[in-house]
């Protein structure tokens, strides 16, 4: 088996959509059609907006929404700790509950419209690497005060009967959180809005942005959008329509491989359904699959490796979490970009008369894109203010191509901090 995508491999024939060609006229243009844009085309048509057509260069979920860890749970990039700095407890609040919503209204619509997607509702565990169980203790408390959200305390021997590794201490476990397969899911979604009127166009890249009228004109090589409305949702696909938004974030690639199928020997290893990724900042994240594979991902940088090193860096880091599947195989292995802005919050919100943006969503934004999508589409069709609320993390220069450097170093000076830190517990990084 060639080295591809799990979710490609294993997805049903998926529908096709047409190029776009000619004029075509519509209330709303958005442009991308990963989890942001779909989630903005399906909140747009629930609300009675059907006058919508959603642009996508390659095919539905091509970015980052299509090849992800397939975690569904609360929360950003940016820790609770740093939105209650920032935001004071009320306005922090408000915007984490807003994804805490989002992964139930996944949820619904996962059940509302059969969409079979492998979701698996058995939570997230966030397993201590490290010995010291204080910073488990106060985000627990954290998020008990501050965002009315409880996470269980999982104790070493109860984590222990979960997962058949020496590597972590305790854990956190988060209920309201599921797995699933990303790309299932977005066509799920595109399934929905079309049936819902939504106008849906593959292989067809907006390669020009103007003003037309009150409006906007939106052109691909084959056609055109004449919209009232634009909404850019790119992620870290960068659109190339305006300088100002691609500039706002660093694409960042993160890694993803799957194990060959293990029968009874994931049981001898993880015996919990739930997802888990750990305390680190270059955390593994993981997964069991239904057909007993291992999904593992982890790493980012702005380098975006072939297929063959990924495996071979992430069978790496497996193996050092649970040594005993040492010889077994790796079927897929692929990368994907992520979006950041240098505040780490997504950018969500109005650039100007009748250009909405929603990008930046960084390694956390399966809820967060459904979020998002709500917010502007009640703001497109009801003038719903809630948009605002991200207007602290606006456009700022993501500092190009300085910033990829920054970046990495960061990520470099956090990895050898935690690696320093399993050397003081007396263990090999
Ligand atoms: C490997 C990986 C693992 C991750 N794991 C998780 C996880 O487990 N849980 C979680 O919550 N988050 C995870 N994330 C993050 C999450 O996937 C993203 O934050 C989210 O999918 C971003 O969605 P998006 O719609 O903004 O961008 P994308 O999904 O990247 O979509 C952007 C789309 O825009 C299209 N496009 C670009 N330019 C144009 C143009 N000019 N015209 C038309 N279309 C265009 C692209 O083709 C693409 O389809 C992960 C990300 C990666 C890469």
């Amino acid at each position: 088996m060639g080295l591809a995508s799990y979710y490609r491999a294993s997805a049903a024939a998926a529908p096709t959509h047409p190029l776009l060609s000619g004029t075509r006229e519509a209330a709303v243009c958005i442009v991308g059609a990963g989890f942001a844009g779909l989630n903005t085309a399906l909140g747009l048509a629930e609300r009675g907006q059907r006058d919508v057509v959603l642009l996508e260069a390659d095919t539905v979920a091509h970015g980052a929404s299509g090849r992800n860890g397939g975690f569904v749970f609360g929360g950003f990039s940016r820790g609770e700790d740093a939105l209650l700095a920032e935001l004071g407890p009320v306005a922090a609040r408000r915007l984490y509950q807003g994804t805490q919503d989002a992964v139930d209204l996944i949820r619904t619509r996962i059940a509302r419209h059969q969409i079979d997607c492998q979701a698996t509702d058995a939570g997230v565990l966030w397993a201590n690497w490290f010995r010291d169980p204080a910073p488990l203790r106060a985000r627990q408390a954290l998020l008990a005060e501050h965002f009315g959200t409880s996470w269980d305390w999982v104790s070493r021997e109860q984590l222990a009967e979960q997962v058949t590794t020496r590597r972590y201490s305790e854990a956190l476990f988060e209920r309201n959180a599921l797995h699933f397969n990303p790309l299932d899911y977005a066509h799920g979604l595109a399934r929905v809005a079309g049936g819902l009127g939504v106008a849906l166009h593959e292989g067809s890249p907006a390669i020009a942005l103007d003003r037309a009228g009150q409006g906007w004109r939106v052109r691909t090589p084959q056609g055109e959008v004449l919209a009232k409305q634009v909404v850019l949702a790119c992620g870290g696909y960068l659109a190339g329509l305006r300088r100002e938004v691609d500039a706002g974030v660093l694409p960042i690639a993160t890694y993803v491989m799957v194990t060959e199928p293990l029968g009874a020997r994931l049981d001898e290893v993880i015996r919990t359904r739930a997802a888990i990724y750990d305390t680190r900042f270059a955390f593994d994240y993981y997964r069991p699959l239904p057909d007993s594979r291992i999904l593992w991902g982890g790493r980012i940088s702005v380098l975006d490796r072939s297929p063959e090193a990924v495996k071979r860096l992430l069978l790496r880091d497996l193996l050092k979490v649970y040594p005993q599947l040492e010889g077994i195989g790796i079927d897929f292995a692929w990368s994907g970009l992520m979006s950041y802005a240098r505040h780490q919050m997504p950018q969500v919100g109005r650039v100007d008369e009748g250009l909405w943006l929603a990008q930046a969503f960084g390694g956390h934004g399966v809820a967060p894109t459904t979020f998002a999508g709500e917010v502007l589409a009640a703001a497109i069709a009801e003038d719903d203010p809630r948009w605002r609320e991200f207007g602290r993390y606006g456009l700022v220069s993501a500092l190009k191509p300085a910033g990829f450097l920054g970046a990495q170093l960061s990520y470099w000076w956090y990895q050898a901090r935690d690696a320093w830190k399993d050397r003081r517990e007396g263990r090999a990084a």
